[in-house]
């Protein structure tokens, strides 16, 4: 029996599991294959080059699926600042109605996508950002706990006291993202009020992950433990792989007087970061990593782990219905 939740109703996807956007991984044979296997796929566009690079992808992403997918437009600081606009109106323009959006400053671009009667998912890592996305309009929200890869603002609040305040403040549907990687997270999601879950540190180690093996092999090797935050003290908090260059940032960030961008500029780089991904160093960029990396032991396909997680969550779902017991068998 499928679960069906108002996230499963709206995006027409059998598995309430979408897989969020992630720099460099997001590309047409990931997100074809988690869509293939019942979530919702999403293609990053700023991995792509250019918006004239991202219509290619989506492209190539329908070749490979018939299924829905979405495209994740990201706004933080940036190195040299993407055209958002751009690649939101290249997407729209090639049919995708599904976005996943994140980051500072979003009215605009929900605007727009809003205007062309797009489906947004916007991620958030505080209530009160939550709630003014949805005066934008925003159909789902992706509440994003302090568990989560990449940037979990600057207010350090777990997934489980977020979403709780969640499904009390929100009035549209929302979705539990950061710290999941198996049912258990799924089922705990659930129960907290979410229509599902973002996913995205798990999908780094499955077979369709454009990622370098031996990375894949250090997130199956690593621990909860084995993640650090960068740029804390830039207010632009990352947490990403502890490596070499993540603990030389942070060492940096520390000295007496701290630190400009500047100073971190070529160790952070996300071109540098992206070799890691292309050449297997797991020491020679920083690269995104959640404590999801913990609950992750093996690499599947994506079809094997929607599967699994479908199943599992189901039969953990009722085993917590059999907690249940009317007074009378007492
Ligand atoms: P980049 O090379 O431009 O920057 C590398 C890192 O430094 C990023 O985390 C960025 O936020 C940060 N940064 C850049 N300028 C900064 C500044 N002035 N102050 C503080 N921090 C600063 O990044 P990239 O790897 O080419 O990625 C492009 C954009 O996509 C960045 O904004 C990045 O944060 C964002 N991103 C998106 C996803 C996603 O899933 N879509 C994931 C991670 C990062």
């Amino acid at each position: 029996m499928p679960i069906v939740t108002p996230l499963t109703k709206l995006l027409g996807i059998r598995v309430p599991v979408v897989q969020g956007g992630m720099q460099w991984v997001g590309v047409p044979q990931l997100a074809a294959a988690v869509s293939n296997a019942g979530g919702l796929g999403i293609l990053t566009a700023l991995t792509q080059p250019s918006p004239e690079a991202l219509r290619t992808a989506i492209r190539d992403t329908r070749k490979l699926t018939s299924e829905p997918f979405g495209v994740n437009i990201t706004l933080l600081p940036s190195i040299t600042p993407p055209d958002y606009a751009g690649y939101a109106r290249a997407a729209v323009e090639e049919g995708v109605r599904i976005f996943e959006t994140a980051g500072n400053n979003p009215g605009p671009i929900i605007k727009y996508l809003k205007g062309n009667k797009c489906i947004i998912l916007h991620k958030c890592t505080t209530i009160r950002h939550a709630k003014s996305a949805e005066k934008h309009g925003v159909d789902v929200l992706s509440v994003d706990g302090f568990e989560c890869a990449g940037h979990p603002g600057e207010d350090d609040i777990g997934g489980l006291v977020l979403l709780a305040r969640a499904v009390k403040e929100l009035s549209v549907p929302f979705i539990a993202s950061g710290g999941i990687a198996d049912a258990r997270g799924i089922a705990a999601a659930l129960a907290l009020g979410a229509a599902g879950v973002n996913m995205g540190t798990r999908f780094m180690a499955t077979v369709e992950s454009p990622i370098h093996q031996n990375i894949k092999d250090k997130i199956v090797a690593s621990t909860e433990r084995d993640t650090t935050h960068i740029f804390r003290t830039l207010h632009n908090t990352a947490r990403v792989f502890k490596n070499k260059v993540a603990m030389e940032v942070v060492a940096i960030e520390r000295r007496p007087g701290g630190a400009k961008f500047e100073d971190i500029r070529d160790l952070v780089s996300g071109a540098r970061g992206r070799m890691v991904y292309e050449n297997g160093d797991a020491d020679y960029g920083i690269w995104s990593a959640g404590i999801a990396v913990g609950l992750i032991n093996d690499i599947p396909t994506c079809e094997q782990l929607l599967n699994t997680l479908e199943s599992e969550t189901e039969e953990i779902i009722g085993g917590l219905q059999g907690l249940v017991v009317s007074k009378s068998k007492l």
